[in-house]
């Protein structure tokens, strides 16, 4: 039984038989789209169904926005030219000082300008997850999240000390297997976890190798930044003696259930490694403006790495 038709509007359906359906209709039955066409083979089979004519207007499949941090919508106008990201960045609150309540506040403001912007899903990490993700979801978008995993002390990293610890470590592990259990496809199925490991600098070889098992033992897709920034590449390359890349390949999640967000600093073998895997990057284009650096992003799609579009610390562009 329909229950509303939307007309007169032009369609881009993500079909390459058919992309765009210039006088469009789109027939919606409960909480489902029943079905798109032209007006001309559609339009007048619905009878007295009510409408709602869109004139001038486009419908698109809704948008997946591959990687945010919902939550730190909080630093609009504060940190976008401050450094690459806010957990490294001097003077900027920080997820250890986010109270849960003000972190579901924000993930909800978040989420809402998500789906302002047209994203149904989104890909998100950051405190409190076991708060955000249900909060999110009840808005109606499909969210995969996860709380950050590491095992450095997020209150150092921006003073420039790396020091891992176990018990850290642990704990986020320990917080994510209890997020699965918890919420993971709950919400009629729109809230899922993924496994959120935040960096290779701030998680070391042993963590990354444990994420490496979890995502093995649960099937769960993993997201985390790569190459974000030179300190993170000369940190790895005292500490591990290698690339980011090349570390997340030999502890086994260099692999096409990842997503790697930024992907800037990398070398040509690099690319060639995150292409050969079929890794999705996600690429953040705003974040790269503002940070004056650009990913390679054409030879990562030539070198087989999928791309993808994320708004990172805004949930939207
Ligand atoms: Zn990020």
């Amino acid at each position: 039984m329909t229950d509303l038709l939307l007309t007169d509007a032009t369609v881009l359906t993500g079909d390459p038989a058919q992309p765009v359906i210039a006088d469009a209709v789109v027939a919606i039955a409960g909480q489902r789209i029943e079905a798109v066409g032209p007006a001309a083979a559609l339009g007048a089979g619905f009878g007295a169904t009510p409408r709602l004519a869109l004139p001038g207007r486009v419908i698109v499949p809704g948008l997946v926005n591959i990687h945010t941090h919902a939550v730190l919508c909080l630093m609009r106008g504060i940190a976008l030219d401050m450094g690459h990201a806010p957990a490294y960045t001097h003077g900027v609150p920080h997820g250890h000082e986010i109270a849960p309540d003000e972190a579901v506040a924000l993930a909800r403001l978040g989420a809402l300008e998500a789906l302002l912007f047209g994203s149904t899903v989104m890909a998100d990490s950051y405190v409190h997850a076991d708060l955000t993700l249900p909060a999110m979801a009840a808005l109606g978008l499909r969210v995969f999240a996860c709380g950050r995993i590491h095992d450095v002390d997020f209150s150092q990293v921006h003073a420039g000390v790396w020091r891992h610890d176990d018990t850290i470590g642990d704990a986020a592990l320990a917080a994510t297997r209890a997020l699965i259990a918890a919420h993971h496809g709950t919400s009629g199925g729109r809230a899922n976890v993924i496994l959120a490991p935040h960096a290779p600098d701030t998680c070391s070889d042993r963590l990354l190798a444990k994420v490496a098992d979890l995502a093995r033992d649960t099937g769960l897709r993993v997201m985390i930044h790569l190459s974000q920034s030179p300190a993170e590449n000369q940190v790895i390359r005292e500490r591990s003696d290698t690339t980011p890349a090349a570390l997340l390949e030999r502890v086994g999640l260099l692999n096409d259930r990842l997503i790697a967000a930024h992907c800037i600093h990398v070398t040509s073998e690099d690319v060639a490694r995150i292409g050969g895997a079929g890794v999705t990057v996600a690429h953040v284009p705003k974040g790269n403006a503002t940070g004056g650096t650009m990913a390679p992003t054409p030879a990562l799609r030539a070198a087989g790495a999928r791309l993808a579009l994320g708004t990172d610390n805004l949930t939207r562009t």
